[in-house]
């Protein structure tokens, strides 16, 4: 019996169900709170490993795209499986890293995805037009203010502001400001006290690894991302016409690693049957950013 339920109704109370049991279970993990969601729900970061290289794994900036969340979890439960079994590895990748994972980064956009605009108290109103009355929230991305945590960071969100949504929308709006979203902001602050030497941001879908902004990455990018393609397929590519992103951020500012995966290829959200499909992958690329 694994600590994680594999369940496609993945919201913020499962997590917090799940991550306590894996606390539980493996005592070397351990789990904070990194700050507060709009509507209150804790964001959670889990840390593990004893190691001075820091590398970092994020999911579900995006409210349809929360599958990235359990994705994450069980590539943890099975290096942390690995750990308690022994396994030369693992064992060598938690001496020589400290690994921190933030697996649900948009909890209230999650929460309205699976449970719909009742969730959303005082935002009721506001989402259910930023969704243009659309009974479902199958298409939404944003967080609970209609605000698209990825489009929020300091990296020329002047450019996303102008040509993106101008209202809160279920994606795309970036916000009155950079960084006005508290999750944004515990990313943000999170990011700039944990000296991460290497991150990735999981998202879908589409199998590509984003890699570049503007030319800022470190010439070991390359050779990494070539290197997570050899193991799990998904193909590189250095950059695309989209700014004030996570990784974007990431790399201008400590010019270091910043990797957006694109898990799996259909049509968001990718079906819960397809779970396994995803893991291999993900989980190959999650071991070789520890490994490299
Ligand atoms: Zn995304």
């Amino acid at each position: 019996m694994g600590a994680i339920t594999l369940t496609k109704h993945y919201d913020s109370e499962q997590l917090q169900h799940d991550l306590r049991k894996l606390n539980k279970v493996y005592d070397f993990i351990k789990v904070q709170t990194i700050g507060y969601s709009v509507l209150g729900e804790p964001l959670l970061e889990l840390v593990m490993g004893e190691g001075e290289k820091r590398v970092h794994w994020n999911g579900a900036f995006h409210a349809n795209e929360w599958i990235t969340t359990p994705l994450l979890l069980k590539v943890v439960e099975e290096y942390a499986e690995g750990i308690i079994h022994g396994r030369q590895l693992e064992m060598e990748l938690f001496s020589s890293t400290r690994l921190s994972v933030v697996p649900m980064v948009n909890p209230d956009g999650v929460n309205l995805f699976m449970h719909g605009s009742e969730i959303a108290k005082g935002f009721k109103e506001l989402v259910n037009r930023a969704n243009h009355n659309h009974v479902n929230f199958t298409s939404w991305k944003a967080n609970i203010r209609g605000v698209d945590l990825n489009n929020q960071f300091p990296a020329h969100w002047e450019v996303e502001k102008k040509r993106k949504p101008q209202e809160p929308n279920f994606r795309d709006y970036p916000g009155e400001s950079s960084l006005s979203e508290p999750e944004a902001k515990a990313l943000f602050d999170l990011t700039q006290n944990s000296n991460f030497d290497r991150v990735l941001a999981f998202h879908s879908q589409g199998e590509v690894i984003y890699w570049g902004y503007q030319n800022q990455e470190p010439s070991q990018a390359e050779s990494v991302v070539g290197a997570f393609k050899a193991v799990s397929g998904y193909e590189p590519v250095h950059t695309i016409d989209s700014y004030a992103g996570y990784k974007d951020w990431f790399i201008q500012d400590y010019k270091r690693e910043g990797y957006t995966v694109e898990v799996g290829k259909g049509i968001n959200p990718l079906p819960w049957s397809t779970f396994y499909n995803h893991l291999k992958k993900v989980k190959s690329i999650c071991f070789k950013s520890l490994d490299l």
